[in-house]
C-alpha cells in the first residue's frame, strides 16, 4: 500500500495547474502527474515540499528533476502508448513512472549503485513493470533496441552517437546538451542519414557521468 492522502492529491492539482500556466498541454502528461505520487520518490524530509515546482536533492549527489522539466520533456518525445522509451538517467524513477503511466513500455539506465538498487525497490513496489540496467547510459541497451523514443535526463557534453543508432527511423529523443548549462534538444531521425536537430530552450541538469565514474 503507498501513502498517499487526500492533503497529497489536492497538492497535486494545484501541481498540474502551475505547469498547465507555464505552458504544458499534452494530456497524458498532465494525467500521468496528478496520479503520482512525488512525494515517495523523495526523502522523507522532503515530503512536505515534494509538489513544489522544484528539483530537490536525491542522494549519490544527484537530483529528482523539476516536475516543469519532467511535464516538458514528456510532452516534447509525444509520447504513445505502447511505444517502447529509454531512458538514461532513472534517479528516483520519477521521470520513468511518468513514461509508465503513459502506458509506454519503459527501459531505464542508471550509472549510480546506490540509486539504481534503491529505486528499483520503489518503482517495483509501486506496481511498475520497467526494465532497470545499471549501467552506462552512454552504451544504451542495444539488445532491445530500436527504440520509438528516448529521453536523457542528466546534461550531455555532446549527443551520444550509440543513442542516435539506437532511435528508430521516425524516432524522436530529447537530451539536453551542454556543459554547465544545456539546450534541450529534440533529435528527429527521419532516415539514417537525416538527423533534425532542434533548440528548446535553456535549462540545468547535473552533467551525464562518463566510463571514468562506473
Ligand atoms: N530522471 C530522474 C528522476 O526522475 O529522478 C532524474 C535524473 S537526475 C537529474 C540524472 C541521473 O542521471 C542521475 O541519477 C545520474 O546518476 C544519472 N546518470 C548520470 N550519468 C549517467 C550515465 N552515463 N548513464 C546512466 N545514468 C547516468
Amino acid at each position: 500500500m503507498v501513502y498517499d492522502l487526500a492533503k497529497h492529491k489536492g497538492q497535486r492539482s494545484k501541481l498540474v495547474r502551475i505547469l498547465i500556466d507555464k505552458g504544458i498541454r499534452d494530456e497524458k502528461v498532465l494525467k500521468a502527474i496528478s496520479r503520482i505520487p512525488r512525494h515517495v520518490f523523495l526523502d522523507s524530509s522532503f515530503e512536505e515540499f515534494a509538489y513544489q515546482d522544484k528539483p530537490f536533492p536525491i542522494g549519490a549527489g544527484q537530483t529528482i528533476s523539476q516536475p516543469y522539466t519532467v511535464a516538458f520533456q514528456t510532452e516534447l518525445l509525444q509520447l504513445q502508448k505502447g511505444e517502447k522509451v529509454l531512458e538514461v538517467g532513472t534517479g528516483s524513477g520519477y521521470q520513468a513512472a511518468v513514461l509508465a503511466e503513459i502506458g509506454a513500455k519503459v527501459y531505464t539506465i542508471e550509472r549510480q549503485k546506490e540509486l539504481f538498487d534503491k529505486t528499483k525497490v520503489l518503482l517495483e513496489r509501486l506496481g511498475y513493470k520497467i526494465n532497470m540496467k545499471f549501467g552506462d547510459g552512454y552504451q544504451g541497451m542495444p539488445s532491445y533496441a530500436p527504440y520509438d523514443k528516448i529521453i536523457v535526463t542528466a546534461g550531455a557534453p555532446e549527443l551520444p552517437q550509440e543513442l542516435v543508432k539506437q532511435l528508430k527511423v521516425g524516432g524522436r529523443m530529447v537530451i539536453p546538451l551542454g556543459e554547465g548549462s544545456q539546450k534541450m534538444k529534440l533529435i528527429l531521425k527521419n532516415s539514417e542519414t537525416d538527423i533534425v536537430i532542434e533548440d528548446h530552450g535553456d535549462f540545468r541538469f547535473v552533467p551525464m557521468l562518463g566510463n571514468k565514474n562506473a
